[in-house]
């Protein structure tokens, strides 16, 4: 019987209804039959287990199937049995190692946040920081089940972090950024407003000279921001106008040097090459670098400008200065907004440390490759591998 109880009202149910049929004249081994009938079917029905509900029996199953529902989730889960991990799928074990199972939970974690939430006993949530590795950030979920089981589940919250630490460091960096030429134009203006009258006007003249150059900054500054939120808009779109790159490079090289540094260039193509792109971002990209080579190389020293084929479906612009070159611990640093090696120098040229984030993203958008190889002292040579044309279809 599995020591279930009788199911007495059935019973009730199936005396009074034969002792109906007695009082009404059915003979008496008729209604022991059908009595007898009746209650060993309730009886059978009584003892058979109801598929589901008893688990005592089969509790090895339950947790097999337990392992294999969790097993390939990518989300890390662990679940308990009064507090001793008795699964770990195969994220948590990539996370805390596969020796947690078989460890009191406690110890698997050993962040205090997360022993205060097992220790709390019941269901709840915390947020658990370099619970494998520095500055991952985790928020682990706790719920009890019956007998002493629970699940634990971990979801990384560490890529939205670095997005929000990205993104203040941003704000913070173009505050500063906008705040320093306007510091500079507010003084200007306030001490000519001052002292309008005895001002000479050789110095006045000067002061309007810085107050012109800081606000061309200022607007720089903001162009700049506006074509990197306008590239990152379109990120995803892969441009579709047909480009002949080479045509391209020496029509923005031209631009990028300007008049009085055009002598400076020398531009070489091996041929037409055509791209998918957008023409108007692949000029800023071309002027961007080469405004840094002219900028950063040496004054009297020529750059170089070459289009040349790759390989067989990729075409590279190469750029190449000759200076004081940039030395290696920068260098994984330079695409990053607003990073300069030297801001000084940057500034007083007119730099806005936006240059090479935008030229990354640009590269980005085409599914190209962008690299930067510097010798101090010899100088730079920057590389942008973009997909000849047929291959980005294929792509
Ligand atoms: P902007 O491009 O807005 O004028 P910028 O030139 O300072 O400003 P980026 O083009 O992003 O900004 O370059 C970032 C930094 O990388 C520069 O400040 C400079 O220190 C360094 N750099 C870039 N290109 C070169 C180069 N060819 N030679 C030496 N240093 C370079
Ligand atoms: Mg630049």
């Amino acid at each position: 019987m599995n020591g279930r109880p009788l199911p007495w009202s059935g019973i009730s149910i199936a005396l009074i209804a034969c002792a109906f049929l007695a009082f009404f004249g059915v003979d008496l081994v008729a209604v022991l039959a059908i009595l007898l009938v009746w209650v060993g079917s309730l009886w059978l029905v009584g003892a058979e287990p109801p598929p589901t509900s008893d688990t005592s029996n089969n509790g090895s199953l339950t947790r097999d199937s337990m392992r294999d529902l969790f097993e390939h989730s990518e989300t890390p889960v662990i679940i308990t049995e009064r507090d001793r991990v008795v699964i770990a799928n195969h994220a948590a074990r990539a996370l805390l190692g596969a020796h947690i199972i078989g460890q009191d939970v406690r110890m698997a974690l050993r962040q205090p946040e997360a022993v205060r939430l097992i220790e709390r006993g019941s269901d709840g949530t915390a947020i658990v920081r370099n619970l494998a590795r520095r500055h991952d950030i985790w928020r682990v979920n706790r719920k009890t089940m019956n007998d002493g089981l629970a699940v634990i589940e971990f979801v990384s919250k560490t890529a939205e972090a670095d997005i929000s630490r990205a993104h203040t460091d941003f704000v913070a960096n173009a505050s500063h950024e906008l705040r320093t030429p306007l510091a500079s134009i507010i003084g200007y203006v306030e001490t000519l407003q001052e002292d309008v009258e005895h001002l000479q006007p050789a110095v006045a003249e000067r002061f309007l000279g810085t107050i012109h150059r800081e606000s061309k900054r200022l607007q720089d500054l903001v162009s700049d921001l506006m074509s990197l939120s306008r590239i990152e808009a379109e990120k995803h779109d892969l441009p579709e106008a047909r480009i002949e790159l080479a045509g391209l490079v020496e029509r923005a090289a031209r631009d990028g040097a300007g008049s009085e540094r055009a002598d400076r260039l020398e531009f070489t193509s091996e041929g037409s090459f055509w791209v998918r792109g957008d023409e108007q971002q692949l000029e800023q990209l071309v002027r961007n670098l080469v405004d840094n080579a002219l900028k950063y190389g040496d004054a009297d020293k020529p750059v170089s400008v070459a289009v040349e084929q790759r390989s067989e479906n990729r075409v590279r612009i190469v750029v190449t200065d000759r200076g004081d070159g940039i030395p290696a611990e920068h260098v994984p640093h330079l695409t990053r907004r607003f990073y300069r090696t030297d801001p000084g120098r940057s500034r007083a040229s007119g730099g806005t440390g936006l240059g090479l984030a935008i030229v990354k993203h640009i590269v980005e958008r085409h599914r190209g490759r962008l690299d930067i190889e510097s010798t101090p002292g010899e100088g730079t040579r920057v590389t942008v591998s973009l997909p000849l044309e047929s291959e980005q279809q294929v792509d």
